[in-house]
């Protein structure tokens, strides 16, 4: 019996884990009576047993193979002067810069906005640039639109939806286009290409210089049909969210120069700037916007703004206009004409704003680290404002804002407002947009979303246009924590649309997405995702896919660390996918090419299975061999646990190493007493496709003429 010892791997001592007994608490103290204090000692292989090394075995069944799991990964976005090793932005990292002054007047009998706007460009890049792409996403409502061709919204099995002219808008009129170079102001020479404006520069702009462009334009706003902006009644009058709303610079970058994507429907990829702007609408309307309001005594009465000062020394949520006034003319400065309402936020990539008469406010303080504040805000009608539902909105806020700022990034704007409206669910810089029917749990599960979208991709400049996986999956991942954060856990888990929507465990759960052959993968381009996938894979999978990493194969001390310098790194910039795999790799201080490869690049499944226990000279005593095999082409750390006969147990973690020249890893184990059932990831906290094979219960078979 001593040659089955002989081919067995031995396991450093790093691996063994003392165990916990009975209960798996980490802090249970000494090990139970089958575990010798020699219990993180790899078992002696007698002198002279050593034979000839063993042809790898191959398990049964087994997809796995060590060379493909774990072969070199060469990521999309090569390391460069601009793009670090460590996934940091390079020493020569350069992005332009897109600064904004707009005058706009909602006309709310019309449904119509009008807005000029002056766009300050600096173009920081090397190259010289003949023409600028700027993105008009209003176009993406017109009949001969991209999008209308792709039938995104259209009702399945070929009926016909709403008549056109019901449900489409001429989009972004232009009334005026203009360059401004040194002083000279010229009518522009532009082409409009669906939801993009090509402008020829007569005069090139140079690197390190900029240009004003000048535009006026208007369009109408759409109604509920038009999903992230819209106008709809409500009991106390109409409510506008207002967004994508003005003319804005494509983004020009080092990865792809111009990045031109249509406006399809998939969301946004901007340039930083200071946005001063102004928004005119009736008199008796109140505004929300993002940012920070300039002149609040010219827009609002000495009251509110005396409330509006209380709360920001408050962490109870005070009042600003309450239900019973929303109809009260004395809530308004005047009631008849117009009043423009100033914001300004600065080092932002959008900004939008939400106008209603029907509008209660509220607020309270958020307080941020190093003793900064800001203010939560919530605007919503009359009829959302039950005790449970947006009466608690900016308590949400509140919270959201204060635990994302101590986990990952200090929340760097003056304000973070919700607004209850047509639309419903979608996010912009310090503001959301939350649906005025939304309740209870999921309002706060709304909310914590929507703001946490400030983080990603609001402050970290992602993508959303082509890898929507790495806004709404990050965003989902801190969300989950926010769930356990708020008031001791009160909407925890997290278990909504975005995440494990059955309500069940998330690694099981996420079995549909793995066992689904026509499931995208996570790096899929955002247009392509089947609105089917959307939640459970750019959501779910992809914030299962950082749980694991922080859970699981990092530990949080080392993914925290390395997660944060990540978002700090890439605080208003715009980091590629490789940037993000190289920062976790680097700071994280692990190669990951493997986990990478199976969750992102591919959808790969885990089955780790309990193949054979033997005692040795069929002694428990004299020892134990326990023999865990690998069956299909993902693999994750992994915890096993041997239970014995007196009640007793062991653990032995497993790293990801184990699989890099075997199929099956072998466990030593010391003499003791019988061994009951050896389990694979007992606590069932990594996916595992066959859950069956997880588990090996005593009599095992003898070790005759077995292998
Ligand atoms: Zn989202």
């Amino acid at each position: 019996m001593a040659r089955f010892f002989s081919s067995a791997i031995l396991l450093g001592t790093l691996l063994l884990e003392a165990c916990a007994s009975p209960a798996p608490s980490p802090t249970a103290a000494a090990p139970a009576a089958p575990v010798s204090t020699a219990v993180a000692a790899p078992m002696a292989v007698p002198p002279g047993a050593v034979s000839p090394a063993p042809v790898p075995a191959v398990p049964a069944g087994s997809h796995y193979d060590p060379l493909e799991t774990f072969a070199r990964l060469t990521l999309p976005d090569p390391v460069n002067s601009m793009r670090a090793g460590d996934g940091s932005p390079g020493p020569q990292y350069w992005q332009n810069r897109a600064d904004y002054t707009i005058h706009a007047r909602l006309i709310p009998d019309k449904k119509e906005l009008h807005g000029t706007e002056v766009i300050t460009y600096t173009n920081n890049s090397p190259q010289t640039l003949d023409c600028l792409w700027v993105q008009l996403d209003q176009n993406i409502y017109r009949a001969d639109s991209r999008s209308a061709a792709q039938g995104v919204g259209r009702p399945a099995g070929g009926q016909p939806r709403l008549p056109v002219s019901a449900t489409t808008t001429n989009g972004d009129e232009l009334d005026s286009v203009e360059v401004e170079t040194a002083g000279h102001t010229t009518r522009a020479d532009y082409v409009v290409s669906d939801t993009r404006m090509q402008v020829r520069l007569a005069t090139p702009l140079k690197p390190h210089s900029s240009l004003h462009l000048h535009i006026a334009y208007h369009y109408t706003v759409p109604g509920v049909w038009g999903g992230r902006t819209a106008w709809a009644p409500s009991k106390n009058g109409e409510i506008f969210d207002i967004a994508q709303w003005y003319p804005r610079m494509a983004v020009f970058d080092d990865l792809r120069g111009w990045d031109t994507l249509p406006y399809l429907g998939s969301e946004f990829y901007l340039e930083y700037g200071n946005f001063d702007y102004y928004v005119t609408v009736p008199a008796n309307m109140l505004v929300a916007a993002s940012g920070e309001l300039v002149n609040p005594r010219e827009v609002l009465t000495a009251a509110q703004v005396e409330r509006l000062e209380q709360a920001r020394h408050s962490d109870k949520t005070v009042m600003i206009r309450g239900p019973e006034a929303v109809n009260d003319p004395a809530s308004r400065p005047r009631s008849s004409g117009e009043l423009t309402w100033h914001f300004k936020m600065t080092n932002t990539r959008d900004v939008a704003f939400a106008a209603s008469r029907a509008f209660v406010w509220d607020a309270a303080r958020i307080n941020l680290p190093d003793g900064k504040s800001a203010l939560a805000m919530s605007v919503y009608p009359v009829e959302s404002a039950g005790a449970q539902d947006w009466a608690r909105s900016t308590e949400y806020f509140k919270n959201a804002v204060e635990n994302f700022s101590r986990r990952w990034y200090p929340y760097p704007y003056p304000a973070a407002i919700n607004v209850a409206g047509p639309t419903s669910g979608m996010e912009y810089p310090g503001m959301a947009f939350d649906g005025a029917e939304t309740k209870g749990k999921n309002l706060f599960w709304l909310s914590a979303h929507e703001i946490g979208h400030t983080w990603f991709p609001m402050i970290v400049g992602f993508n959303e246009r082509r890898d929507t996986w790495m806004d709404e999956g990050f965003n989902t991942f801190i969300d989950v924590y926010e769930s356990v954060d708020f008031n001791r856990g009160e909407f925890a888990p997290k278990r909504d649309s975005e995440y494990a929507g059955g309500g069940g465990n998330p690694v099981e759960e996420i079995q549909s997405v793995l066992k689904d052959p026509g499931a995208p993968i996570l790096l899929t381009n955002s247009d392509e995702f089947l609105r089917k996938y959307g939640h459970t894979v750019s959501y779910f999978k992809s914030a299962l896919g950082l749980v694991l990493l922080r859970e699981q194969i990092l530990g949080p001390e080392r993914f925290d660390f390395a997660f944060r310098k990540f978002i700090r790194d890439w605080a208003y910039k715009h980091p590629s996918p490789s940037d993000f795999f190289r920062a976790m790799d680097s700071t994280g201080g692990e190669d990951l090419a493997w986990f990478w490869r199976g969750w992102y690049f591919n959808n790969w499944n885990v089955d780790f299975a309990v193949a054979k226990v033997l005692y040795m000279d069929g002694d428990p005593a004299k020892g134990a061999m326990v023999t865990v095999a690998s069956l299909d082409r993902l693999v994750l750390p992994v915890t096993v646990q041997i239970d014995y006969a007196d009640g007793t147990h062991r653990r032995v973690k497993l790293p990801a190493e184990t699989w890099m020249q075997q199929r099956q890893a072998e466990i030593q184990l010391e003499g003791g007493p019988a061994i009951t059932a050896v389990t694979v990831d007992p606590d069932q906290v990594i996916p595992d496709e066959n859950r069956g094979n997880n588990i090996l219960k005593a009599p095992f078979a003898a070790a005759a003429g077995h292998d």
